[in-house]
């Protein structure tokens, strides 16, 4: 059976593979099984900003109609917008048009369960069946759903965050932050919080575009080129951007500096943790400095595979306090489990406030790790018997103290770890390892890709 939700929904190029049959078949096949348990599902539907979001919408609805399901339209939204509308106003399901951070030419549907949560994967596997067995099932001409609107999906949002943060702290500082929202989603949200916030603002490409006229919208240094410019330039507190659907945002400190998103996911969580411990939740391809922060503030680690949806569950299920991927996708459970950019903005400057420090500062007291990241060719056939072989004979290895198989193989050393993980779509392993040194961490790395190759080779 055909493949059609990746790591973060189904994404393709408009008009090729991300099509309106395409879209019009998942809504049916959304609709069909929402219809098996809800009499009279209720489904929110928005869209980020991108030039083919009303054609999608539209298909993706027609399928879901078709089948009973009513739809309420919430218009241009962040994804984290309509992922907390979903909780908050108790629809069945929701749905979110987004291609993320992607080139404007792509496009994407991503699911979202009634408690606001990304689908599991279980849900996304039984959509796909109903899909290709087409075994949709339409509904009586007396009882095909209807479409309305509503327009309070921000409001709602934004009071949300404002009843999560300590607004007073943010609001007498009076901090100067410049906000780039790459002209995604963010935009409609972003800054009116951070006015409400008492910000003084200097806005950067904050009008929604679906050609991304201001720069690529992956949060990436090199597209932030303006924005690390600016901050020193006008003396200001900090930078912040969000990504295309505003789920995951990055910072720049007061003197321009691109804070990278391990060293943000770990301010987060040492704020979370202190003097209250806790247990925090990230993948295990997360730095250490995450893990080093929870455990000085006595708090529990809990290492998931990759994805957000993954760690999100993971901390419900744990009651965590905190959680999150080093991508800038921050998850605050005082507000909803899914990562979350305005939030994460208005997280970044509670801190800040509340411990009365500049984001340099604080992100100075954040341990220092070297990264070093390769690949390695691996038939997708071997990957299996590569991972169990290797697993078994690193145990016996005097200087792996612990084999974590919870995603890929991660071997804790002394000197650091190290994680080979298959890739879900090409014949590669990835190869990443961390070390209190630049070139230990490399040695380390090839080390045991080494090793590896050697078990592909005899396997
Ligand atoms: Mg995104």
């Amino acid at each position: 059976m055909g493949k059609l939700f990746g790591t973060n929904g189904i994404r393709g190029v408009v008009n090729e593979d991300m099509n309106i049959d395409l879209a019009q078949g998942i809504g049916k096949a959304w609709g069909t099984l929402l219809k098996r348990t809800i009499e009279k599902p209720k489904v929110a539907i928005g869209t980020d900003a991108r030039l083919s979001n009303h054609m999608l919408k539209n298909a993706i609805s027609a399928g879901l109609l078709a089948t009973g399901c009513d739809i309420v339209d919430v218009g241009l939204v962040p994804t984290p917008t309509l992922q907390y509308t979903v909780k908050m106003k108790r629809f069945d399901s929701g749905v979110i048009i987004t291609a993320s951070h992607n080139p404007p030419q792509f496009n994407g549907i991503k699911g979202v369960a009634s408690d606001g949560t990304e689908f599991t994967k279980s849900v996304e596997d039984e959509i796909e069946k109903i899909y290709f067995e087409k075994s949709f099932k339409l509904a009586d001409w007396n009882d095909v759903g209807k479409v309305t609107f509503w327009d309070g999906a921000i409001d709602l949002y934004i009071n949300g965050i404002l009843n999560a943060v300590d607004v007073d702290a943010i609001r007498e500082k009076q901090f100067h932050v410049v906000l780039d929202c790459g002209n995604g989603a963010g935009s409609i949200v972003a800054p009116i919080l951070l006015k409400k916030l008492n910000c003084k603002l200097t806005e950067l490409y904050c009008e929604p575009d679906g050609t991304f006229p201001g720069h690529n919208s992956e949060p990436l240094p090199e597209n932030l080129t303006e924005l690390i410019k600016k901050v020193p330039e006008v003396k200001a507190d900090l930078g912040a951007a969000q990504d295309g659907d505003a789920d995951r945002a990055i910072f720049v400190d007061e003197n321009g500096t691109y804070i990278w998103g391990d060293k943000s996911l770990a301010l987060g969580a040492k704020y979370a943790t202190k003097d209250k411990g806790g247990i925090a939740v990230t993948p295990v391809t997360t730095s250490s400095c995450f893990d080093d922060v929870v455990k000085q503030n006595n708090g529990e680690i809990i290492h998931t595979a990759v994805g957000s949806p993954i760690v999100a569950r993971v901390m419900m299920d744990k009651n965590a306090v905190f959680g999150g991927e080093e991508n800038g996708g921050l998850i605050f459970p005082e507000m909803q489990y899914c990562r979350d950019s305005a939030m994460a903005i208005a997280k970044i400057l509670e801190i800040m406030a509340k411990e009365n420090k500049t984001l340099s500062q604080l992100i100075d007291e954040i341990p220092k790790y070297e990264v070093y990241k390769t690949k390695m060719p691996c038939p997708h056939d071997k990957k299996e018997i590569v991972m169990k072989t290797l697993a078994e004979q690193t145990k016996k290895d005097n200087n792996v103290l612990k084999v974590d198989e919870t995603d890929g193989v991660k071997l804790y050393l002394n000197e650091g770890w190290v994680l080979m993980r298959p890739s879900g779509t090409e014949p590669i392993f990835r190869v990443y390892c961390e070390s209190k040194d630049k070139k230990l961490a490399e040695d380390i790395a090839l080390k045991y890709k080494k090793i590896a190759e050697e078990i592909i080779k005899k396997s």
